[in-house]
């Protein structure tokens, strides 16, 4: 079916106010996109990007335990230009170092000072949309990655990070992995911060310390977040997201892989489709492959930190690696294509303004987080319940197939909580409802996900 989730919606006929239970409206959905993220995606700067990622190369290291002293090298250097540039780019921006003292442990092997820089944004609202990347690097030496990745599946390797006098302060120039994510992470705090827009989410750029080590900059600030019962609608993470050639040779600057983790109806699989629609509206010529896992074998990124504690993530990856440079000396600004990473800039630009001025997905499930889902009043109808979602103006119910895993049938209805599709049975298909604006803005779509049983032992009679 046509991408309907994360497009501007325009009303061709008035919505009509609920009666009763089943009414819908005729209304068409017209798909169109929106002037104001059309020149906000109009305004990311290649030049600015290619030019951050050759900045942030040229601190020679921005290994976890590199100098911190040094006004040129190094991480303490390397944070403090990322700190400055945040608050040069907006008086709107609030940016901050998010610092925490991490006890020896795993990859720590004494204790280390780790500072996230934040720049935030305020919407009118505090849900939160994050664009993220990691700004430390790390050399493992030549070539490492690239036996890591092709040693027989299961193998397992010593763990090089272990070896901190190897790397401490070595040249890791972490051009593609990650400056790449830094600069698009950087580069959407200025567009969006000068954009003239007022979002109804708060938007946080966050450029994360410690992910080679076990993505500990973000592990404790999501830890933090949901301490706070602070609300997050999507995190973006983008981590080795500027490269077009892979080791093996092959070219691709036309796409770019999205991973999330399931389940097929986790919010992060929504905000995955989501993100895949929104390319569609505003950047047909670049296309999101869905990748239905976490992440790459073997691989880790920032994005887990957030949906470990429940909130919907994903992360972005350029489609051709090329691993022999990845972690070493060789990760240098000449294979960050400024082009492909600006297209990608792009797609994140698209997805988190889209999301930033819709209103909050709507929530499916009660208190006790059972699915607002029933079959009444027929008892083989589909009996679908939602909690108003703050400034919206209509919702839209989804459904498709139980087997499939893109939406098939969607239907406009009026500004109500309840929704009846009679003679359809709930244990047939997938249902889903998203909320949508008086600008035309859809929200994330929330999935009625049957809870999993709990099977207590069975006791056997001695
Ligand atoms: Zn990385």
């Amino acid at each position: 079916m046509k991408c309907v989730a994360n497009v501007l919606v325009s009303f061709i006929v008035l919505l009509a106010p609920a009666a009763h239970a089943q009414s819908t409206s005729t209304a068409t959905p017209r798909p169109t996109a929106d002037e104001h993220i059309q020149n906000l995606i109009g305004s990311i700067s290649e030049k600015r990007l290619q030019s951050i990622v050759a900045k942030l190369a040229a601190f020679g290291t921005r290994g976890t335990l590199s100098d911190t002293n040094s006004p040129t090298r190094g991480i303490g250097a390397a944070r403090q230009w990322i700190f400055d540039e945040l608050k040069r780019s907006s008086p709107k921006l609030q940016v901050s170092f998010d610092t925490y003292q991490i006890a020896p442990q795993g990859r720590i092997p004494h204790l280390v000072e780790l500072r996230n820089v934040i720049a935030l944004l305020p919407g009118r609202t505090d849900r939160r949309i994050y664009i993220t990347g990691h700004y430390d690097s790390v050399n493992l030496g030549p070539g490492v990655s690239a036996s890591l990745a092709s040693a027989a599946p299961g193998a397992r390797a010593p763990d090089l990070q272990h070896l901190e006098a190897i790397y401490a302060n070595a040249d890791a120039p972490g051009a593609d992995d990650d400056a790449s994510g830094i600069a698009l992470t950087m580069e959407m705090a200025r567009v969006f911060a000068n954009s003239g827009i007022n979002f109804d989410a708060t938007l946080v750029f966050a450029c994360w310390a410690g992910e080679e080590q076990g993505l500990i900059g973000s592990s404790v600030h999501a830890q933090k977040l949901a301490a706070d019962k602070t609300i997050v609608e999507a995190m973006l993470s983008n981590d080795i997201v500027g490269g077009i050639r892979g080791g093996d040779g092959i070219v691709d600057a036309a796409t770019v892989r999205v991973y999330s983790v399931g389940p097929d109806d986790s919010m992060s699989r929504s905000l995955a489709r989501n993100t895949k629609c929104s390319a569609g509206v505003y950047l047909p010529s670049h296309r999101v492959r869905l990748m239905a896992r976490e992440d790459r074998f073997g691989r880790g990124s920032d994005h887990s930190s957030f949906t470990t504690q429940g909130y919907p993530a994903i992360v972005f990856r350029e489609s051709r690696e090329n691993l022999a440079r990845q972690h070493s000396a060789d990760d240098k600004p000449d294979g960050v294509n400024a082009a492909y990473l600006a297209q990608n800039a792009r797609v994140n630009a698209a997805v988190a303004a889209s999301l930033a001025l819709a209103p909050p997905a709507p929530k499916v499930t009660d208190d006790r987080g059972r699915p607002l889902i029933g079959r009444d009043p027929s008892g083989y109808d589909a009996s679908l319940r939602w909690l108003a979602s703050p400034g919206a103006v209509a919702y839209r119910v989804f459904w498709r197939d139980a087997w499939s895993s893109d939406w098939q049938h969607n239907e406009i209805v009026g500004n109500v909580n309840h929704f009846v599709l009679p003679d359809v049975s709930i244990d047939d298909f997938v249902f889903g409802v998203a909320a949508i604006g008086s600008d035309g803005h859809q929200s994330l779509i929330s999935a009625y996900v049957s809870p999993e049983r709990h099977m207590p032992p069975v006791k056997l009679a001695n």
